[in-house]
C-alpha cells in the first residue's frame, strides 16, 4: 500500500468499520486525525476538511454507473459538510463537446446535487492548460521529463510487457535545455503530430507499466470546444487528473478500480511538483472502488453510442437505456436512484448487481407516495345485462391507500366496461378464480358480478362477456361483505374513459451480462424490448391532473410515468416496472 497515512491503512484493511461503504471509514478517520484541517485556499480563505470531485469526460451522456460515483462524491460532501466539485475532464478535444457538458450538468442537477445557476464549483481541466504546461516545464528543468522523438510504434514496443521490462529511449538523456526548446516548439506548432511526445522520466524497468516513462503530452492539431485553437499539444489524462485534483484542493480523489495501477503515477507527479514547491504540502489521495455493473445494462458511453448508431434504440434518452436521461424518461425518480446507490454500497471488489435491486428501490420510493389509477391494457368488453342503459354509479377509491390524506378519486361505473382479456377464460384452468361462466367476482371499488355468458366472433375469439350485478354488493356499503368471492378484477367505464398509448418495456438484452466475457451485445438484443398497448384509462379527477413526467401506479399492473412526448390528443405512458419482481410471480 502506497498510502503514507498509517491511520488510513488500518481502515482500508478493516472494511468491517463500515461494510456498506469503506470510503466513509477513511473519511471519518481523516476527520478524526485532522488530516486536512486548517487548510487555506490561495486567497487565504479556510477550506473544508473534505473536498471531493466528480470528474466526467464530456464525451457522452451519463449512465447509471456515473450515478454511483455522483452519489458517492456529492453524498460524502453533503454528509461531512464539505464540498464536491463538478469537473469536466476535457483533454480529448476530438471526442468532447459542450452539448455533452450541458447534459451532464442536467443529469447531476436532476439527481439533486447541482444547480446550474450556481456554478461556483464547476471546473474544467482545460482551464488548467496554462498551468499544466508550466508544471511540465518545471519537470523538464528538474530532469524529470524529456521529449521523446521515437515513433509511436517504437515507444509502444519499447514499453515492454508484463513479463519483460521496457527499453530506455535513446532520447531519454537529452539535456533539459534541449527538451525545453523542443517542448516549446511543440507548443508553437513547429512539428507534425507524432513527431515528439513529452514523457515523465520514471523507471523503464518498473513492474508497473504505468511507471515506464508514461507520455504526459502529445501533439494534436485539434480544435477544443473551450480553448479553441490555442493549443496544439494536449496533456494526457494521468498527468492532468492528479494536478487538477491538487489545484482544487481535493482531499479524497475517488475513482474506479481500473485506476489502482495508476495510483503510483498519481502520487509520483504530485510528489515531484510538491518537492519543486509548485504544489502545497498537503496533497490529495486517490482511492479506488468497484464500478457498478448492472444486469441488462451497458455502463459504457462508447457501447451505448453503438446502440444509438445502429438504431437499436431511439437516442440517448430511450427509456430502455441505462443512461440517466433514459432512466429519467423511463420514470425512475432521483430519490429511487439515490436509494439504489445507498443499497448497493461501495466496495473494493467488482461484482454484478441484479436489475431487481434497481426496480425494488423504485417501488419502495414510489409506493407510499404516488397516486393509483386504473387502466386496462388489453381491453375486452364487459356488459352488465341487468343494468339500465343510462345508469351510472359513482364509485370512489383511495388515491393512495397508504396515505388517506391524499383523499379519494371518483369515477363512474355503467353498463359497458373494459376489463382485461386475461381476467376472463371461456374454459377456466384449475386455480383460475376470475371471470368464467357461472363464477362471481368483484369489480374493484364497484359491485360483485356473476358471469352469464360471452360472445365470440367468426374466429371464435371472445369479443364480449356478459354479467349480472348485485345491487346490494357495492364496495364500502353495509352488507357488501356478505358476498364471498375469490376474484377481484379492475375495469374502466367504456363510456367514461380515455384511450391512451402505453409503452411496455422489457430488458433490452436477452442476456443479463451482454458485454461480459467478450460477448457481442449487438447480437443479444431482445426483439420484444418494447411493445405498444392501446389501453383505456379511468376518467377521474386524478387521471386528468397527471402531468408529463409524473409517476403513478396502475392498479394490478405496476408503476408508470406519463411520457414527455405525451400531448392532450395523444396520452402516452411508459411502464417503469411491474408491481412485483416478475421472478417471484
Ligand atoms: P465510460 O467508459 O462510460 O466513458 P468513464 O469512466 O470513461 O466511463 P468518465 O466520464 O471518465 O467515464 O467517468 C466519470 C466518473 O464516473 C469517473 O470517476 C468514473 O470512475 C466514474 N464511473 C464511470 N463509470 C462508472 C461505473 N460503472 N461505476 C461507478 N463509477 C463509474
Ligand atoms: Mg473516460
Amino acid at each position: 500500500m502506497l498510502d503514507n497515512n498509517a491511520n488510513n491503512i488500518e481502515n482500508i484493511e478493516n472494511p468491517e468499520n463500515n461494510p456498506q461503504n469503506f470510503i466513509i471509514s477513511i473519511v471519518e478517520q481523516d476527520l478524526k486525525c485532522g488530516t486536512y484541517k486548517s487548510r487555506l485556499d490561495k486567497n487565504n480563505k479556510p477550506l473544508p476538511d473534505i473536498i471531493t470531485r466528480f470528474p466526467p469526460e464530456p464525451n457522452g451522456y451519463l449512465h447509471i454507473g456515473h450515478a454511483k460515483s455522483i452519489c458517492l462524491n456529492f453524498g460524502l460532501a453533503q454528509r461531512y459538510n464539505g464540498r464536491c466539485h463538478l469537473r469536466f475532464d476535457d483533454t480529448n478535444p476530438e471526442k468532447e463537446s459542450q452539448e455533452f457538458a450541458d447534459d451532464i450538468q442536467n443529469a447531476v442537477e436532476w439527481l439533486g446535487f447541482w444547480n446550474k445557476n450556481n456554478t461556483e464549483h464547476l471546473y474544467y481541466a482545460s482551464d488548467y492548460f496554462d498551468i499544466l504546461y508550466e508544471f511540465a516545464e518545471i519537470l523538464i528543468k528538474q530532469n524529470l521529463a524529456y521529449v521523446d522523438s521515437q515513433t509511436g510504434e517504437q515507444i509502444k514496443l519499447n514499453r515492454g510487457s508484463l513479463i519483460h521490462g521496457g527499453i530506455e529511449s535513446p532520447y531519454r538523456n537529452r539535456k533539459a535545455e534541449e527538451n525545453l526548446q523542443i517542448f516549446q516548439g511543440m507548443r508553437e506548432g513547429k512539428y507534425t503530430e507524432g513527431t515528439h511526445v513529452l514523457r515523465a522520466k520514471i523507471d523503464m524497468s518498473s513492474p508497473n507499466i504505468n511507471m515506464r516513462d508514461p507520455i504526459i503530452y502529445r501533439i494534436k492539431y485539434a480544435h477544443h470546444h473551450r480553448s479553441g485553437d490555442k493549443w496544439c499539444i494536449y496533456p494526457m489524462y494521468d498527468y492532468t487528473h492528479c494536478i487538477s485534483d491538487a489545484l482544487e484542493n481535493i482531499t479524497h480523489s475517488i475513482c474506479t478500480l481500473e485506476f489502482e495501477d495508476h495510483r503510483p503515477l498519481y502520487n509520483w507527479i504530485l510528489e515531484k511538483l510538491k518537492d519543486a514547491k509548485a504544489l502545497p504540502e498537503i496533497l490529495p489521495k486517490q482511492y479506488e472502488f468497484a464500478r457498478l455493473n448492472l444486469h441488462y445494462a451497458l455502463t459504457s458511453k462508447r457501447k451505448i453510442l453503438q446502440l444509438i448508431q445502429n438504431n437499436i434504440v431511439d437516442g440517448w434518452n430511450d427509456p430502455r437505456l441505462a443512461t440517466l436521461a433514459g432512466i429519467r424518461r423511463r420514470g425512475y425518480s432521483p430519490s429511487s436512484i439515490k436509494l439504489f446507490c445507498e443499497r448497493i454500497g461501495v466496495a473494493k471488489a467488482d461484482s454484478w448487481i441484479d436489475y431487481s435491486v434497481l426496480e425494488q428501490a423504485l417501488r419502495d420510493d414510489l409506493d407510499p407516495i404516488v397516486p393509483r389509477l386504473t387502466a386496462v391494457l388489453k381491453p375486452l368488453k364487459l356488459i352488465i345485462d341487468n343494468m339500465a342503459d343510462d345508469y351510472a354509479e359513482l364509485c370512489s377509491a383511495a388515491v393512495n391507500p397508504h396515505n388517506q390524506e391524499q383523499g379519494k378519486r371518483n369515477f363512474t361505473l355503467s353498463k359497458e366496461l373494459w376489463i382485461e382479456q386475461d381476467d376472463f377464460m371461456p374454459e377456466p384452468s384449475k386455480g383460475f378464480f376470475r371471470l368464467f361462466v357461472g363464477n362471481k367476482v368483484r369489480l374493484r371499488h364497484g359491485f360483485v358480478v356473476e358471469c352469464t355468458g360471452y360472445d365470440v366472433d367468426s374466429n371464435n375469439s371472445v369479443i364480449a362477456v356478459h354479467v349480472n350485478y348485485f345491487e346490494d354488493s357495492k364496495s364500502g356499503t353495509e352488507g357488501s361483505n356478505n358476498y364471498k368471492v375469490k376474484g377481484n378484477i379492475h375495469w374502466v367505464d367504456a363510456k367514461n374513459s380515455t384511450e391512451i398509448q402505453v409503452n411496455l418495456y422489457n430488458h433490452l438484452f436477452t442476456d443479463p451480462q451482454p458485454d461480459a466475457n467478450g460477448k457481442n451485445f449487438l447480437e443479444l438484443i431482445n426483439p420484444n424490448s418494447k411493445t405498444i398497448a392501446y389501453a383505456y384509462l379511468e376518467n377521474s379527477d386524478i387521471s386528468n391532473s397527471i402531468k408529463n413526467e409524473m409517476q403513478i401506479q396502475f392498479e394490478r399492473h405496476g408503476y408508470f410515468v406519463k411520457d414527455i412526448q405525451s400531448t392532450e390528443q395523444n396520452t402516452i405512458f411508459n411502464r417503469i416496472t411491474l408491481l412485483k419482481d416478475s421472478k417471484h410471480k
